[in-house]
């Protein structure tokens, strides 16, 4: 694991201390004297992560973390700060500054290497999201995703713990900030949180005979649970299982007795990330969507096709099933566009694609090939049962006026349609769009308005 990490103190000392423990483990290393350089630093090069102490003249950690989390170029590198005052009060500041961690002066080895690695690893995960999304930002919908990051929905989490008297704790300090839902039962609440949108599991490791590891590491083997933040609550001075907490997946860490400010913080951190990277998440989804998705009529558009029909085809073929596909062409549809106008000739595009998507199956595929012509795959279809499904279209098509949406005028729009089926002998699937597109252009050239199939 490679990653930049900038090392902030005023101390020369700690600097280097922390310095050579890092570099002990292959990390990259850059240092600061001050928060001045430290955001210097991260203006000028790339930082995967930052130490940071709080205590230093001129401005302080927490003014640095502030400045940093502030900033949308910089709010996803993870903050540790680095303070010898081990008081809860300076935690809570330091989360409500943003940091996402705390480690204490003198520095444990073990939390050190064991945090800034789980660190590293959760924002390897966001940066390649962010990339991702960066492409989708590119072609406009990060507006249209703005709004729907959910800030204002209520944070759920869900409590794992043993005992009642400790639940009660735990729900009373998150009451102000979070809907809390206690069980008792691990693996109950492993079904739980598979089968309900929880934003955050707490994980209290107080269990008389169950390790709660084992629910961590199911939690985080399931595909619906994978991103859900764990966060572990321990006993002082059970540095061993932290450790392989954290290697395991868990997010974070709180040790009893609980702060309950402390744990507010935590969770709220978890909770804001969670919900950053779900953001992102659907971001990519969506832009995967819009580049297969024709954007006039919503179908799927031909690059979806070449490469869906594929699939479809070579399945049919190792199953020794029926596939047909069907193109169908508007007929003089540019007479549409010269007599109503382009946008007229939009409206009728959209209607026709409705009628298409009606009269197909949920299994079928249909889309846009391009300017007025349309395709649809039919897995498991003859060519007698494809020829019944071209005739009703082409009659849904014919019986019904295109009423443009602007002035009313109700228009006349037939289609002709060609099909073929893979029953005809075509060995791939280019062939068969090519023989149902021979049969298009016979449906034409014999008059417009009809079915015409392939000779098998
Ligand atoms: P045929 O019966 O031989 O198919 O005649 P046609 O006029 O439908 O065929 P042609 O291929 O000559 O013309 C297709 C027209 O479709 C030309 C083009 O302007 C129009 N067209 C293609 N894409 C769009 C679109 O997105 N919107 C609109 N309004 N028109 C489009
Ligand atoms: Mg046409
Ligand atoms: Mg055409």
């Amino acid at each position: 694991m490679t990653a930049r990490i900038l090392v902030v103190d005023d101390v020369p000392a700690n600097v280097k201390l922390l310095e050579a423990r890092l570099l002990a483990e292959y990390f990259d290393i850059l240092t600061a004297a001050d928060g001045f350089k430290a955001l210097e630093i991260c203006e000028s090069t790339h930082v995967d992560l930052i130490l940071l102490d709080i205590m230093m003249p001129g401005i302080s950690g927490f003014e640095v973390c502030e400045r940093l989390k502030a900033d949308p170029r910089f709010a996803h590198i993870p903050i540790v700060m680095v303070t010898a005052l081990d008081q809860p009060a300076d935690r809570v500041r330091g989360l409500k500054a943003g940091a996402d961690d705390f480690l204490t002066k003198p520095v444990n080895d073990l939390q050190l290497i064991s945090r800034v690695k789980s660190l590293v690893r959760l924002k390897t995960l966001s940066d390649e999201l962010r990339i991702r999304a960066e492409t989708a930002q590119n072609i406009g919908i990060e507006d249209m995703l703005k709004g729907m990051d959910g800030r204002d929905e209520p944070r759920q989490v869900l409590l794992v713990d043993g005992r009642a008297n400790s639940q009660e704790r735990i729900i009373k300090a998150l009451k102000p900030v979070a809907n809390v839902m206690a069980m008792s039962d691990p693996q109950a609440a492993l079904f739980e949180a598979a089968e309900n949108s929880f934003d955050l599991v707490i994980v209290n490791a107080n269990f008389d005979d169950y390790d709660p590891l084992r629910l961590c590491s199911q939690l985080r083997s399931l595909e619906r649970t994978r991103f859900l933040p764990l966060l572990l609550v321990t006993e002082q001075g059970e540095e061993e299982i932290i450790v392989r907490a954290l290697d395991l997946g868990v997010n974070d860490y709180i040790v009893r007795p609980i702060d309950p400010n402390e744990l507010v913080a935590r969770s709220i951190t978890q909770i804001k990330r969670k919900r950053y990277n779900d953001r992102l998440r659907v971001n990519v989804r969506q832009t995967i969507e819009l580049a297969v998705t024709d954007g006039l009529t919503g179908l799927n558009n031909r690059r979806y096709l070449d490469s869906h029909l594929r699939t479809l085809f070579n399945r049919a073929e190792a199953r020794g099933r029926a596939l047909s596909v069907c193109i169908t062409d508007i007929d003089r549809f540019k007479q549409v566009n010269d007599a109503y106008g382009h946008d007229a000739g939009d409206d009728v595009l959209r209607e026709f694609a409705a009628r298409v998507r009606a009269t197909v199956r949920g299994a079928d595929l249909a889309c846009r090939y391009g300017g007025e012509e349309f395709v649809v795959v039919m897995p498991d279809t003859d060519a007698v049962a494809a020829g019944v499904i071209a005739e009703r279209l082409r009659g849904l098509i014919e019986n019904q006026p295109f009423v443009i949406r602007s002035s009313g005028i109700a228009v006349n729009i037939t289609a002709s349609i060609g099909i073929a089926c893979n029953a005809a002998g075509a060995e791939t699937p280019e062939q068969l769009l090519k023989q149902a597109d021979k049969a298009l252009y016979e449906a034409k050239n014999s008059g417009r308005n009809r079915v015409v199939s392939a000779a098998a």
